[in-house]
């Protein structure tokens, strides 16, 4: 056994075992093999449903839906929320920065203390660094860790005593949509209260699911419920995405690796600042499989989080979440600034908690829902960029708008396919980061400059620092708008065309016409925003979701 893999197995949570689990996930990804079943059919036939006893909205997935629920049964609907597990967020933080956080207050779902408490770290500058290139430091960005566990802990208390209604240890099953509301199915599992009879949104459901505690053993494994809307929020697996998306391979793929661990004072980094990202060495791998490692870097509230992370795409040969962990093992040490051998270094570091995960991005993103009745929220909708895991953020930036929006649809029965597809509509801004994503990756076969992702890099951000922090930091915050990305290009083609023209063949033209177009509707979206996003829309849905698509589609949502 090698040194990492006594190290590996020695983790704590058993987290061995589960990076093997999510190999086994990775592994399938890319041969194509994860497993599918048809867990959403659509029928002609009317449901017959009672709407007074139907609920308004059922959430499949509690991590974020719990967010999106409270909001909505805040505005008086009838919510259930539906979590495979207990509603408990992890012990690691999400980092984030007050810009999206402040969303939390300004919707009502927390008090500006409650936010505080939740708030576990916060800490500035954060620092950008290319190798071989200068470090840029930005303020209030990705500054920030929010602790889940006291988050949802919180907001599932609100949520209950609002009059919303969560059932932990269901699992959705199956929907199948009617023209008049969708009939769910769920399964129970291990000891879950049942489901009373009846009257499923009202108070009294609650009372009587708490009731029946005692004589869960007396109800089927199995429970059908209707509902008005269907919302999924069971992250980037879901089984509906992944009927949804059939056999569409990813078009991206951010592996992340890491861990919080603590070590002695002035021994494991300067634990007050952060790296939101930087590299220390050149793109690494094999002609068949060349990738470049980024790296993060995070105070924690119980230590130091280090994150390595790489975007490729889902071909067979790219590199396991094991191997990855191996070459974050041997390089960590070095880029805290730690010297010796990582052997001994890692035995004077405590592990808290091993951290990974890959995060599947699609061009054809947000996912819009293929029948009526049903909408995309959280990690499901694909809703951040594909150089984002920052999928808490991602939900907080458009909860107002996804709040209003389902809140529009409920009240005036605007639940057809159109018009919540409008909730989740194209976005420009989100579209323009693919081209960043492909310059940050390799793909197979290519042989670039080991330091060409370093070069461009550096000089971009070095552009971009020099534009100013209006410019800067919208981008660092995944909010893309068109003249800071305008300023930004122009400025990087001016300073050095020689890294444009190599560039260009490298990205290809395809990438290029279709960047292009978004890059267009991005400008186009800025100006109706500009324009017609200030006509007044009162109670016109449509004119309304319109303006909710080029505000953000645009990024203006920003400084909103
Ligand atoms: C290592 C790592 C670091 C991260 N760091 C950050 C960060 O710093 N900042 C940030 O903003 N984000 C971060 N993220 C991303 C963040 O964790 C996700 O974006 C967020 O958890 C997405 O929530 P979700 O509810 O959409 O999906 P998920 O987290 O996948 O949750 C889905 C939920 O659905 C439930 N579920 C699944 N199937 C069913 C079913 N059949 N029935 C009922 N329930 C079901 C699951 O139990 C789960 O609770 C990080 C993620 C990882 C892995």
């Amino acid at each position: 056994m090698s040194n990492f893999e006594t190290w590996l197995a020695a983790l704590p949570n058993n987290a061995a075992t589960g990076l093997a689990r999510a190999d086994g996930v990775w592994e399938q990804v890319r041969s194509q093999t994860l497993p599918r079943r048809e867990v959403l059919d659509e029928t002609v036939t009317a449901l017959g449903m009672d709407v007074e006893a139907a609920w308004d909205g059922v959430i499949a997935g509690g991590t974020l839906g719990i967010v999106l629920g409270l909001a909505l049964v805040q505005r008086g609907w009838r919510i259930l929320v539906v979590e495979r597990g207990a509603l408990q967020g992890r012990s690691q933080e999400w980092n984030s920065s007050r810009l999206e956080l402040r969303e939390l207050v300004s919707l009502g779902l927390l008090t500006p203390a409650e936010l505080e408490e939740a708030i576990a770290s916060e800490y500035n500058p954060v620092r950008i660094k290319f190798d071989g290139g200068k470090d840029y430091w930005v303020r209030d960005v990705l500054n920030v860790g929010i602790s889940p566990a006291k988050l949802l802990s919180v907001l599932k208390k609100k949520f209950l005593a609002a009059g919303g209604i969560l059932w932990e240890k269901t699992a959705f099953e199956s929907a199948t949509v009617h023209p008049d509301g969708v009939s769910l199915i769920l399964k129970k599992l291990g000891s879950r209260a049942p489901v009373g009879a009846g009257g499923q949104g009202s108070a009294d459901a609650y009372r009587s699911i708490g009731d029946s505690d005692k004589n869960s053993d007396e109800v089927s494994q199995f429970e059908q419920i209707q509902t008005r809307l269907f919302i999924d929020a069971m992250g980037h697996f879901s089984p509906v995405v992944r009927q949804v998306r059939g056999e569409t391979k990813p078009d991206g793929i951010c592996l992340v690796v890491g861990t919080c661990a603590v070590g002695n004072e002035g021994e494991f980094g300067k634990n007050d600042t952060a790296d939101l990202i930087a590299t220390t060495g050149p793109i690494t791998g094999n002609k068949k499989s060349a990738y470049q490692y980024f790296w993060e870097a995070f105070p924690a509230s119980s230590g130091r989080t280090t994150y390595m992370f790489t975007y490729v795409d889902a071909s067979r040969d790219r590199p396991t979440l094991k191997q990855l962990f191996a070459d974050y093992y041997d390089q960590m040490p070095a880029y805290q600034g730690l010297e010796g051998n990582p052997d001994e270094l890692w035995r004077s570091l405590e592990v808290k908690r091993a951290l990974f995960g890959m995060f599947p991005s699609y061009k054809n993103s947000p996912l819009s829902a293929p029948c009526d009745r049903l909408i995309f929220v959280g990690d499901s909708s694909g809703c951040q960029s594909p150089l984002s895991f920052g999928g808490f953020a991602a939900l907080l930036r458009h909860l107002p708008r996804l709040t209003d929006g389902i809140h529009s649809a409920l009240t005036s029965e605007k639940l057809d396919k159109k018009s919540l597809n409008e909730l989740q509509p194209y976005q420009p801004n989100l579209s323009v980061t693919w081209l960043f994503q492909q310059s940050m990756s390799v793909k197979p076969g290519d042989t670039p400059n080991p330091q060409g992702i370093n070069i461009l890099l550096d000089r971009v951000f070095g552009e971009m620092a020099i534009a100013g922090e209006s410019i800067i930091k919208p981008f660092l915050q995944d909010v893309v708008q068109f003249p800071a990305l305008s300023v930004a290009l122009m400025r990087t083609a001016f300073a050095d065309p020689l890294m444009v023209t190599i560039l260009v063949p490298r990205l290809g033209l395809p990438a290029l016409t279709t960047w292009m177009r978004h890059y267009l509707s991005l400008g186009a979206y800025d100006v109706l925003d500009r324009t017609l996003g200030q006509l007044k829309s009162d109670d016109n849905f449509r004119l309304q979701q319109w303006q909710a698509a080029w505000r953000y589609g645009s990024g203006r949502d920003y400084h909103s």
